[in-house]
């Protein structure tokens, strides 16, 4: 483009900016350094609100978990080479998850990258992106800039959501157009995440399955809670009187105290239901891929899902709604006009007794007075008073610390619980809890086991810096699983032990956090207490039993255990 000495310009870092206002965009997540420091500043100066991280990690997890929320790509801005493959990790765990996210990085020199001649962080990070992304874009021409951001958003969340790569080489943010051409170049994306309507017939097969059931369940993924569906969901599950299984990050789609949740029952409804309903829930290891023994092999199931391929990915399915899960439930909501589903006395008995059963066995354990806290005992303390707070947001990561953070404290508001998900990543913790107090504006309480919270535990600084209020609890049984384990083999500590003297709480006071010790459960309560009146950055040092939890928390049969033979 030839520009006029005298005709005002637009350089490529204030288009990418406009590009992302024009699209509603409203806060980025990321850690800046050459070549976009001065995107982030520019996005200040245009009314965007930068959220800067110490690690690109926690950055692109806090953008993952900001489109979980809120439905729309979270953005995550990275410098070149070491910073973007930082990023790549969020990036790969928001596909994995389905959660809607762009990693806008810069880059260096292309003709350079191209020839291999060794530029300042070199690297083809479009191509590298591109096998953990649903997509990678590069723009090459200050004037494709908007079409570059218009194309990230749709890969992003439309369909199955997922995380999209989008390079910015230098020489592009720092190129000039005339600004009225640049203003022409932009564009604001129609419909982003338009429904996909299910065949009726596929409708149709599904409730005629559901009304020939004995033993029918619903399973909710965290697919149903993106959804925002949540009215027709519970319409649906109420008016089919059908008991429903919510997976970890589906909690509280359906208050967990709803009479109709199975939690309780997992592994009954698991083992004895003859037809299944999922909903925005995978088939993969966290259900047991579908298959006996956990299933009854001659269960029957049906799916609705966004994503055509994942139909029939671990075993059959007998009805595919393939469709978004709005419009599926809708459907389904009106077919219940003219299907009957009734669900037998004999499976409701069933179910209410084991779940009295486990009821009782879990209490059991909740109320045992143990010292130090064991893991049980210090989750009843946290659920005692979150019980008066339903509005925080959970965040929940760790081995143990999750497997009974799942089981021990319930949710009642649709997305309001972030944790280690598909891949059960450790690390997502604090960029999390920030995307989730940024977003929501209300308070979040992170519980975090202390070998998980060591991947992101320098955010507390970015904590601290926004005035978010976010209490970390971190559960500090000193190791990875457990802390008691002795190496006999060498004076080194053993491969699972942590510092289980750390003082967690100190960390947060040198950055002016509040922190508090707690030893007991009726200490931990209080902390939470204060801490939530405060409603400013503080951090709980939880001291858990050392010898507490189990190594790789319900996952043991996932390790390969070795002979241990020295040599
Ligand atoms: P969980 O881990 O909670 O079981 P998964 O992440 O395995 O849940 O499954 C979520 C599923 O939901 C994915 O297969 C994804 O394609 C699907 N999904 C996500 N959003 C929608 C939507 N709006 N409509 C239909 N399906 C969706």
């Amino acid at each position: 483009t030839v520009t006029h000495p005298d005709e005002e310009t637009i350089d490529g870092t204030a288009l990418a900016v406009d590009a992302l206002r024009a699209n509603g965009v409203e806060t980025v997540y990321g850690v800046v350094g050459i070549p976009i420091t001065d995107l982030a500043r520019t996005a200040q100066a245009r009314g965007i609100r930068y959220i800067g991280f110490r690690q690109e990690q926690a950055a692109g997890h806090a953008a993952a978990a900001a489109g979980f929320l809120t439905g729309r790509p979270g953005i995550c801005l990275t410098v070149s080479a070491p910073g973007f493959l930082n990023g790549l990790v969020a990036l790969a765990n928001a596909t994995t998850n389905c959660f809607p996210m762009i990693q806008i990085s810069g880059s260096s020199e292309r003709n350079i990258i191209d020839l291999q001649q060794g530029d300042y962080e070199e690297l083809d990070q479009f191509n590298v992106a591109k096998p953990f992304a649903k997509a990678s874009f590069r723009v090459d021409r200050p004037q494709d800039i908007g079409i570059g951001v218009a194309r990230a958003i749709r890969a992003a969340v439309s369909g199955r959501p997922g995380g999209v790569y989008l390079d910015l080489p230098a020489a592009v943010l720092r190129a000039t157009m005339p600004a009225a051409a640049g203003a022409a170049s932009l564009m604001r994306v129609v419909d982003p995440a338009p429904a996909r309507i299910p065949a009726p017939e596929s409708i149709a097969r599904a409730l005629d399955l559901l009304a020939g059931a004995e033993r029918p369940l619903i399973v909710l993924g965290k697919g149903a809670a993106y959804a925002r569906a949540d009215q027709a969901i519970r319409s649906f599950v109420e008016t089919t009187g059908i008991p429903y299984l919510p997976m970890s990050m589906a909690k509280g789609l359906l208050p967990d105290d709803h009479p109709q949740s199975a939690a309780a029952a997992r592994s009954l409804v698991l083992g004895q239901a003859d037809v299944v309903m999922l909903v925005g829930a995978r088939l993969n290891w966290l259900l047991a891929h579908g298959q006996a023994p956990r299933w009854a092999a001659a269960a029957r199931f049906i799916q609705i899902d966004v994503d055509p391929m994942e139909i029939d990915s671990n075993r059959p399915i007998e009805a595919p709604v393939v469709g978004d899960i709005a419009s599926a439930m809708a459907g389904c909501n009106d077919g219940l006009s003219s299907v009957k589903i009734a669900v037998p006395d004999a499976w409701w008995d069933a179910i209410r007794d084991r779940t009295a059963k486990n009821v009782a066995k879990l209490r059991a354990k909740l109320d045992a007075d143990a010292h130090p806290m064991n893991f049980a005992t210090a989750l009843r303390a946290i659920r005692d008073v979150l019980d008066d707070h339903r509005d925080v947001h959970l965040v929940n990561e760790g081995a143990n610390t999750l497997d009974s953070g799942r089981d021990i404290v319930p949710m009642y508001h649709p997305r309001h619980r972030l944790d280690s998900g598909t891949w059960g990543t450790m690390g997502v913790g604090m960029g999390y809890a920030i995307a989730a107090a940024v977003e929501s504006g209300g308070p979040v309480v992170a519980i975090e086991g202390d070998s998980a919270f060591g991947f992101s535990g320098m955010e507390i600084e970015t904590i601290c810096r926004y005035q978010l209020p976010i209490i970390t609890i971190v559960f500090n049984n000193g190791g990875v699983y457990k802390g008691d384990e002795v190496n006999t083999y060498s004076a080194d500590p053993a491969p699972t032990v942590l510092l289980h003297s750390s003082r967690y709480d100190k960390l947060i006071a040198a950055f002016g956090g509040t922190g508090y010790q707690a030893d007991t459960p009726d200490e931990l309560g209080h902390a939470l207490l204060a801490a939530l009146k405060a409603g400013r950055p503080a951090l709980i040092n939880a001291v858990i039993d050392p010898s507490a939890g189990t190594e790789s928390g319900h996952l043991s049969h996932l390790n390969a255990t070795g002979s241990l033979q020295p040599v």
